[in-house]
């Protein structure tokens, strides 16, 4: 009559995070292959692009800003991170190397 364990059992949700999130890795991208823009000078500027939203990653090269999540739209041909204090775009992988960006 020992039924306490299936009792407890999906009594409540079982958190999905635990304190311990993936680890990204970051792999820089050419602007010009990722967003459909013009180049003015030393930027890259491209109309329309949504921010859809801040990551918790910061920047690894200038370690200023936090990285902006841009996913496929128009104007933006692949999902990626973008970096406001230095402009540069962010591919991200997961440690098994598959991409952690999806549409
Ligand atoms: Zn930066």
């Amino acid at each position: 009559m020992n039924q306490m364990n299936h009792y407890h059992s999906g009594a409540y949700p079982v958190p999905d995070q635990r304190g311990i999130e993936p680890v990204l890795f970051l792999v820089e991208l050419d602007p010009q292959r990722v967003v459909d823009g013009v180049r003015y000078d030393d930027n890259y500027l491209a109309d329309d692009v949504m921010a859809c939203g801040t990551m918790r990653e910061t920047c690894p090269i200038c370690e200023e800003g936090h990285l902006q999540l841009v996913l496929r739209q128009k104007n933006v041909r692949v999902a990626h991170l973008f970096c406001i204090e230095c402009t540069r775009c962010f591919g991200a992988f997961l440690p098994d190397g598959s991409p952690a960006l999806s549409d």
